[in-house]
């Protein structure tokens, strides 16, 4: 059995012909990344940054400082290949979204002292002991003295703002969660903490073990039901605009109908 990740298995219930495409042909994508990809990571390098810096000196830093290292991260992975799906937008756009994410977060956390242990964290759960493993990276972890919890912290820069109901089902941060007690204890309280940068908005939720247990179950029974797939059909959606494999698969399909259509002629 492979080592999942939740995007992985994500991309499975999205479209199960992109993982065929992603995970099993391991096709190389047209699309090198879309701006909100591109955006995203300049902003999660940034945080990652900032986090380590206080850590590491212990000096409060400036708006200015960490504008300036945004700058240099979005620059230093920028392409011109770039895929900008909503041509209403340009690229400054874009950017200038990743500077005001920056501006609020920084308001709303200087000085950023909140217990921070570790950024970019690599945790690795093993599910149904060594044969079914999921590993991740949690974005910042924390250790906060006032409550005694630690906190797993995630940022999104993405415009979707899901409501209370769906964080408190959502799976990646509570499967973060398993590794954290299987570390410190399994009677230790965890919150898992979503910023919502391009809302400003900080949603929070929590899983009794009972629930991480189910979580545990549910997320084996989906590993087996990816595992023994044969049929990997297209789930044409939205999303497909912003698919690296948009080009391959419509094309793919094509011709499945061109051959279809000449054999019915027959
Ligand atoms: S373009 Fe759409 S249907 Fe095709 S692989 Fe991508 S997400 Fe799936």
């Amino acid at each position: 059995m492979a080592i999942y990740s939740h995007s992985r298995l994500n991309t499975f219930e999205q479209c199960p012909k992109k993982f065929k495409y992603k995970y099993l042909d391991k096709l190389k994508p047209e699309i090198e990344k879309t701006i909100e990809t591109h955006l995203g990571s300049a902003v999660h390098k940034t945080l990652e940054w900032v986090y380590r810096n206080i850590k590491e000196t212990g000096q409060d830093l400036k708006i200015d400082d960490i504008i300036l290292k945004y700058t240099e991260e979005w620059q230093r992975e920028f392409s011109e290949n770039i895929l900008i799906v909503k041509k209403q937008f340009t690229t400054r756009d874009y950017f200038n979204k990743g500077v005001q994410f920056l501006i609020d977060y920084y308001y709303k956390h200087s000085p950023f002292k909140d217990g921070t242990i570790a950024c970019e964290k690599g945790i690795l759960i093993e599910l149904d002991g060594k044969e079914c493993k999921i590993q991740g990276f949690i974005d910042r972890l924390v250790y906060n003295l006032e409550t005694g919890e630690y906190e797993i912290h995630d940022y999104k820069t993405a415009n979707f703002l899901p409501n209370q109901e769906n964080l408190d089902k959502e799976r990646q941060l509570a499967l973060y969660s398993i590794a954290i007690k299987e570390i410190y204890g399994k009677d230790k309280e965890i919150l898992l903490v979503w910023h919502f940068l391009a809302h400003n908005k900080t949603m929070k939720s929590k899983r009794t073990n009972l629930q991480l247990e189910n979580l545990k179950k549910e997320t084996i029974e989906l590993i087996k039901k990816v595992e023994s797939a044969k049929e990997f059909p297209r789930n044409r959606s939205i999303l497909c605009n912003w698919c690296e494999y948009k080009n391959i698969c419509f094309k793919e399909e094509m011709e499945e109908k061109r051959k279809d259509l000449s054999s019915s002629n027959l």
